[in-house]
């Protein structure tokens, strides 16, 4: 599980930053990538990585700005090049359909493939649950609906505790297979063994939540506990705090605050203006250190591994 980010400016694109997109590239657990935002050029961006296009199956859309969106329509007609004939879904506020039917409409744009449009109404929800994922979304506070994404991942068996079992005196073989599947089995000297005393604790899955363009609002907490990574716009620095709250924007403190009330592992700050320039983006950092330690600014093209966890100890 990895996260790369494709864009990390507000607004408009500058020479170090492009507008708004970040993949959440789950090769390894579904090879499958999503994508948060597509704002203009994104398919430039993705040209500079080794993401296949025909990868992506879902796209999540924060909200109708069109530096998140402006990328959107040129992207799904090149995939449709790529020979990708697998579906796309994407969630997003009310409104994204009719965007994306009216500009290929009238681009007379015809796609390989099939769209699954998900329109978002409510102030909570949650959008899918498989074997594999569930995502939560919640509404944020910006001057049009804009949302935040917790994607969590299901949790797996523990591991199978070999040594007790050879202790025991279990032959190894199909048995342990089904120990690990959680089937309680009988060896024919009659002896019963119970798959819960011979598999380790479930291993938790991994929380990443993304946040739309916001200010700190009362449903933060709700995607953001206790997740592994933090995705969140520190358009601002500390200094221009109220500038952020006019414009329904975040500065770089009240985000690292609410990283830390949210007990969350590590934050990554993006959507940055464009006049914090170079060693400026730095100082957004610094400023969320003094309160989130584990605080990182995102740039063009990084990626950050969200690693697996061992076990419940790790909670
Ligand atoms: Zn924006």
């Amino acid at each position: 599980m990895e996260i790369e980010f494709l864009g990390t400016g507000a607004g408009a694109p500058s020479k170090s930053r492009n507008v708004s997109a970040t993949a959440l590239k789950l090769l390894d657990e579904i090879n499958e990538i999503w994508l948060f935002d597509v704002g203009e050029a994104t398919q430039h961006q993705i040209l500079k990585t080794n993401i296949k296009p025909r990868k992506i199956t879902k796209i999540f859309i924060t909200h109708l700005h069109g530096d998140h969106i402006f990328g959107l329509p040129g992207f799904l007609s090149s995939r449709s090049f790529q020979n990708g004939d697998a579906p796309v879904e994407i969630y997003g506020p009310v409104g994204i359909k009719e965007y994306v039917k009216t500009s290929l409409r009238i681009s007379g744009t015809h796609l390989s493939y099939r769209i699954i449009f998900h329109e978002i109404e409510n102030e909570r929800g949650q959008l899918l649950s498989n074997d594999h994922f569930q995502v939560k979304y919640a509404l944020l506070d910006h001057r049009i609906p804009s949302y935040g994404y917790r994607v969590i991942e299901a949790k797996k068996p523990g591991e199978l505790l070999v040594d007790k079992l050879m202790q025991a005196g279990v032959p190894s073989g199909p048995l342990y297979g089904q120990l690990k599947k959680g089937k309680n089995i009988v060896l024919p000297d009659g002896r019963t063994f119970l798959s819960s005393d011979y598999v380790g604790p479930d291993i938790p899955g991994r929380i990443v939540t993304i946040f739309g363009d916001t200010r700190i609002s009362k449903n933060h907490l709700f995607l953001a506990h206790n997740a592994d990574v933090v995705v969140h716009e520190s358009t601002f620095a500390h200094q221009d705090r109220d500038i952020a709250h006019k414009y329904y924007h975040s500065a770089s403190t009240q985000v690292a605050k609410m990283a830390k009330d949210a007990h969350a592992k590590y934050l990554i700050l993006t959507h940055l203006s464009a006049r914090y320039l170079g060693k400026n983006a730095l100082m957004l950092q610094k400023q969320a250190e003094k309160i989130f330690p584990k605080v990182q600014v995102a740039s063009d093209l990084m990626t950050y591994n969200v690693l697996p966890k061992k076990d419940l100890s790790d909670e």
